[in-house]
């Protein structure tokens, strides 16, 4: 036995092979065709950042950047973090870049949080987003937003509802946050535990507080419909009336400020049914028209959305909804016993021709290459030993089939043909 101990992936993260991994490919490729299809085109940036667009943008008061980041120092004193979402980071790609606006990207990246780790909640997770930038045309919000309804809709879950809000603009914001923190000043030693102090640095933070007592207290007082001026509230119209035309069905939750602070205006939030409560969302996102300026950039609006792959795999899972959204099965699995290794251009033509295929090492014996052939869910088995090669033959086995001697010889020379013919029917 080795004395070497054995290393895990670190807490609260996963590792993940095949054949679950299918899965994931079959969402990023789905949410790919989506994007492509709503005019996004991929945005790639580094995993980590300069702190300050993390500080920034979603707010040094947030619970993310406060209690979750993963912040460290190079080797050459820079501080860094590592990417809590996704936004921050492509709008920090926006201003450094000025695209063409309106500028459409989406994203597919790993997020890191130091969060408690249970089911639905990790220290890295994947996120699958958009960004939109350049105008605050409600039709935009509206598209963002039919943009993940459907992609909800064509994986098969049927247990997902919209919560949209809107926060205002910075005034509107502002009047109420104000109002707010007077309420909460006057009620303080009502709050739960972990809010009795909070309130002072991040009065918002308390509506996301499901607790009792919190919410004995938020659910009176000033709310924040209340403070909308009359461009949000018909900014905040034309979304909703937008939805009902293209058939997404919402409903208004009052409370819903999400977690960062560069929101402005519409915020919105899928949550699935099927999940436990507290880890019922798997999407959200919201409309952040000060956050380039934030980071440095010239006045410019924008809205975003993403989607976290676990919680959808898990919502998937709970819906019982099983299709892995694309195949990734083996179709030919070569047993060579020739003893000079022809299969290397065998597998070459079968893949040329589009066929995944695969096969045994080692040279080892028909049996074994047999059961290997068997565990590896091919379709079928394309035999060649020396008395085929001599011919000029090889032996097509259907793997799959109830008959006794489901197999016959076939030309090497038709053997392409042979397959397209059998594995395309
Ligand atoms: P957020 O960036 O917080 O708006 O998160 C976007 C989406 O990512 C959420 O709706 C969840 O689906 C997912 N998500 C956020 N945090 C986690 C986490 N710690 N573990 C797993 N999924 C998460």
């Amino acid at each position: 036995m080795s004395e070497v101990p054995i290393l895990r992936a670190p807490v609260g993260t996963h590792d993940v092979l095949g054949p679950e991994s299918a899965r994931w490919e079959g969402l990023i490729a789905t949410f790919a065709q989506f994007a492509y299809r709503y005019g996004f085109s991929l945005v790639l940036t580094p995993l980590f950042e300069d702190v300050g667009v993390f500080n920034r943008g979603i707010g040094e008061d947030s619970d993310v950047a406060t209690k979750e980041m993963y912040v460290f120092e190079d080797r050459g004193g820079r501080h860094y973090a590592l990417r809590p979402e996704g936004t921050a980071s492509v709008v920090r790609a926006f201003v450094q870049h000025q695209p063409v606006t309106p500028w459409k990207a989406w994203y597919v990246t790993p997020a890191f949080r130091y969060e408690r780790p249970q089911s639905g909640r990790y220290r890295q997770h994947h996120q699958l987003g958009v960004e939109a930038l350049g105008t605050d045309d409600p039709a935009l919000d509206v598209e963002v937003i039919a943009l993940a309804w459907r992609f909800f809709q064509s994986l098969g879950l049927t247990r997902v509802r919209l919560v949209i809000n809107s926060m205002g603009h910075d005034e509107c914001r502002g009047r109420y946050v104000a109002a707010l923190r007077a309420h909460l000043e006057a009620n303080a030693s009502r709050l739960c535990d972990e809010h009795r102090e909070v309130w002072r640095r991040n009065p918002l933070r308390l509506l996301d507080c499901k607790r009792d007592e919190c919410v004995a207290v938020t659910g009176v007082g000033p709310q924040l419909p209340d403070y909308l001026c009359d461009d949000c509230r018909a900014h905040f119209a034309q979304v909703t009336e937008g939805l009902v035309q293209l058939g997404v069905p919402w409903t208004r939750d009052p409370r819903l400020v999400r977690g960062f602070d560069y929101y402005t205006r519409t915020t919105f939030e899928f949550v699935a049914d099927a999940l436990d409560g507290a880890q019922n969302a798997i999407g959200g996102g919201g409309r952040y028209d000060g956050l380039v300026e934030r980071l440095g950039g010239p006045a410019t609006s924008g809205i975003g959305f993403a989607s976290g792959v676990e919680r959808l795999l898990l919502a998937l899972g709970a819906e019982g909804v099983t299709t892995s959204l694309v195949r990734r099965e083996l179709d030919v699995f070569v047993v060579d016993t020739t003893g000079h290794d022809a299969a290397t251009t065998l597998l070459d033509d079968l893949r040329g021709a589009g066929f995944a295929s695969d096969r045994a090492y080692d040279g080892r014996s028909m049996k074994a290459q047999m059961r290997v052939a068997d565990r590896s869910g091919a379709r079928v088995a394309v035999l060649v030993g020396p008395r085929e090669e001599s011919a000029g033959q090889v032996t097509i086995r259907d793997l799959r089939s109830e008959e006794s001697v489901p197999q016959h010889l076939v030309a090497r020379h038709d053997l392409v043909a042979t397959l397209t013919r059998l594995l395309t029917k």
